[in-house]
């Protein structure tokens, strides 16, 4: 029996039965895990291309569960959502990327930042900037080094309310990217709207680039719409030497993907910033 995902489907009387016990089982666990301390983040670097420097990172949750292992974040984030408990898992996710970002810089090696993903219910919640706030005094942590990945749908949902927050997080000094961007079926001009500092090209486009026309002109045209903007870029999901070519030569500076590293626990992800120091 598979996991519970958003997509799956339970077509027989007795397989809905099951699903929906193996559902509320994992809602259960789920509900657990903050205090078992059964999550952990893992992180994938982002690369500039022009100094082969590591500049960012963006944090992923895990999930190491007790019986079942590594669930992955595709299966249980729904189920978060639907549940509420993306919120102490959200924030979870928030205090514990800002604390790990901070207790490298104390370590002495040179400042990086951090992306994390938001849902949109942890977005709309009416504190959210309050608590963005709290975390970063907490950890003492400044707001530059905190990257806030949102996607476009998030944004759409309620456009005044996500861009009266986005102004106050910029104020603050809080870096915002568009994640998956050109996926979302939205309009263009949300871009002038929105304080946006950064978008991330979806690895659906980049995953063709060299092979399907389309995307690359999709690639490409993202890429020149970012700079007459004066946003900066980031392309996910790069794998090959050739897709990193073609970002290259098009004036895409900054990477992520597995051809660099795939996202690794924090006590492996200091190698990286250790050859950051070694030059
Ligand atoms: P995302 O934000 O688009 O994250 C990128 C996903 O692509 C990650 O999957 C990453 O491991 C994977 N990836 C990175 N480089 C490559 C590559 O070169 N090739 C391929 N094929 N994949 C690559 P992951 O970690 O399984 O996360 C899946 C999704 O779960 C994320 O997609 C994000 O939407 C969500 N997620 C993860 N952590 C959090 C979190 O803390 N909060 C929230 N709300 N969502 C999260
Ligand atoms: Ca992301
Ligand atoms: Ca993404």
């Amino acid at each position: 029996a598979k996991e519970q995902g958003r997509n799956t489907y339970c077509i027989f009387t007795e397989e809905m039965n099951r699903c929906l016990l193996e559902r509320s089982e994992l809602e259960h666990n789920l509900r657990q895990a903050i205090a078992r301390e059964e999550f952990f983040l893992a992180f994938q670097p982002q690369v500039d291309q022009k100094t082969g420097r590591v500049v960012g990172a963006e944090a992923l949750l895990r999930w190491h569960h007790k019986d079942k292992g590594l669930i992955p974040p595709g299966q249980f984030i729904p189920l978060a959502e639907e549940s509420g408990l993306i919120l102490p898992i959200g924030y979870w996710v928030l205090r514990h990327a800002c604390a790990q970002n901070k207790a490298w810089q104390l370590a002495g090696y040179p400042p990086l930042r951090v992306a994390v993903n938001l849902s949109a219910r942890q977005f709309q919640q009416p504190d959210f900037y309050d608590q963005v706030g709290r975390i970063l005094k907490e950890t003492e942590l400044e707001p530059r080094y905190l990257e806030l990945e949102l996607t476009e749908s998030l944004l759409m949902a309620d456009a005044k309310a996500a861009a009266q927050t986005l102004s106050a997080l910029r104020d603050l000094g809080v870096g915002i990217a568009i994640d998956d961007f050109g996926t979302g079926y939205s309009s263009l001009s949300y871009l002038k709207a929105f304080p946006i500092d950064r978008i991330k090209i979806a690895q659906e486009f980049v995953l063709d680039i060299v092979r399907d026309p389309g995307d690359a002109a999709i690639v490409e045209t993202i890429i020149a719409m970012a700079h007459g903007l004066g946003l900066d870029i980031v392309a996910e999901g790069v794998e090959t030497a050739d897709q990193l070519e073609f970002l290259r030569t098009r004036q895409c500076q900054v990477m992520q993907g597995y051809y660099f590293s795939r996202p690794v626990p924090a006590e492996i992800f200091i190698e990286f910033l250790a050859e950051n120091v070694a030059g």
